[in-house]
């Protein structure tokens, strides 16, 4: 039993001793009989939010109309979240109402996947209503009841289960994924946010694979933003390995594979609402990998990537050969950023060469670039000498 129950024993304790019942749930029950590292530690339990917090000094109302109240203790934040019942999904996202109860197994029924719908009590008992159990056995991803009914309330869920696919390398279960061909035109009543979150899951999985060609054979990937419009790049990429370590490169490997130019790629990523750092740093590793790709790797080019996005590109081609020193070739290069350069806009101005003028931006830009070409040396008097040149030139 990992230490993050056990630190969280006490809480579990005493809701008991209230005479309540309580349970670990969900994602760290799974991965803890799947042997995979935890993180949140979810509780659910009988009590209603007014008892839960009538029993804690300190808890705070983290999602109180769903019934979550998260309780603070030693610093760490447990989410305690009374049994319920789901109903109304009129628009196929999120309940209209949340009803509380006090049977656990009410609260199980509503959960999305058998391996998900476990719970753990105090003495090490493992309630499983579902085959859980059975199915991380057999390595399946089987939704709790009727998949048809159980995606029409939620249509997330089906991003969900190909994102446990690529996660836990399993397999969706027929009728499951059936269910999810069936319906698969329901996520487009999703906040695109919460495909994302999900995709992104999805494709850091160790099978991302799978996820990829799941989303292709029950028409998933025709109800997010963009990716209809390239199934036979997409069924490239699925049938090639990758592995990939951040949200940059899963944008990157498609941008790149789907042939986008910059404009093009920040026009797919705001579709998807991505960040505007992630798609700034997608658009410099997607140049880099078209200049990997012509085998033209200039130096301004690895300079402007900066050294995360030179990693990025090297992950995403996974290609030795092409990007073999690339790495290297960053590190040697003369400055790395413009505050490295041994000449401002105020030394320029303090010997006489330029008065205060846009043209300060125009000539620092002159020497940065070919600092970082390699054509001048980073030493003042070596770029005083090139900024007379320049101004000379012009
Ligand atoms: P992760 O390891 O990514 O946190 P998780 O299974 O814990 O995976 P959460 O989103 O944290 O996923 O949800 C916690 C639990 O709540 C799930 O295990 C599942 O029992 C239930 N759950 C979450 N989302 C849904 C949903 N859309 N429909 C039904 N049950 C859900
Ligand atoms: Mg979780």
């Amino acid at each position: 039993i990992p230490n993050e129950f056990h630190e969280a024993l006490p809480i579990l304790q005493k809701i008991e001793s209230a005479g309540y019942e309580a349970y670990f749930v969900g994602g760290s029950v799974r991965d803890t009989i799947l042997k995979r590292p935890i993180h949140d530690v979810d509780i659910a339990t009988s009590a209603y939010p007014s008892e839960v917090k009538a029993l804690f000094k300190r808890t705070v109302d983290t999602g109180i109309e769903h019934g979550t109240v998260m309780i603070l203790d030693h610093g760490t934040g447990y989410e305690v979240t009374t049994f319920r019942t789901e109903s109304g999904y009129q628009d196929y996202r999120r309940p209209d109402h949340v009803t509380f109860v006090r049977s656990l197994k009410e609260d199980l029924k509503r959960r999305d996947f058998t391996i998900n719908a476990l719970a753990l009590a105090e003495n090490g008992q493992i309630t499983d209503l579902f085959g859980g159990l059975s199915d991380m056995r057999k390595h399946i991803i089987r939704a709790v009841g009727d998949p048809n009914e159980r995606f029409n309330e939620d249509a997330l869920r089906m991003m969900r289960a190909t994102r446990f696919a690529s996660q836990l390398d399993f397999q969706i279960e027929d009728a499951t994924l059936a269910g999810i061909a069936r319906h698969s035109q329901l996520l487009e009543k999703i906040a695109v946010e919460r495909s994302h979150t999900e995709f992104v899951k999805m494709m850091l999985g160790t099978d991302a694979n799978n996820g990829l060609k799941i989303m292709i054979q029950t028409d998933l990937y025709q109800h997010v933003p963009v990716l209809s419009h390239y199934l036979n790049q997409l069924q490239q990429i699925a049938e090639t390995d990758f592995t990939l370590t951040n949200e940059v490169q899963i944008w990157a490997l498609l941008a790149f594979k789907f042939g986008l130019n910059s404009q093009e790629t920040a026009s797919f990523l705001k579709k998807w609402k991505t960040a505007n750092k992630i798609i700034n740093d997608v658009i410099l590793t997607v140049e880099l990998l078209f200049a990997i790709q012509r085998g033209q790797v200039a130096n301004l080019t690895l300079y402007r990537a900066g050294s995360e996005n030179v990693v990025n590109a090297v992950t995403v081609l996974a290609d030795t050969a092409k990007t073999a020193g690339l790495v290297e070739r960053y590190e040697h290069l003369a400055i790395k950023n413009k505050h490295q350069l041994k000449m401002t806009g105020g030394e320029l101005i303090k010997r006489g060469i330029l008065k205060p003028s846009p043209q300060l931006g125009e000539v620092l830009n002159y020497l940065e670039q070919n600092v970082v070409a390699g054509k001048i040396k980073n030493e003042t008097e070596e770029l005083v000498k090139a900024a007379v040149n320049f101004l000379n030139e012009d």
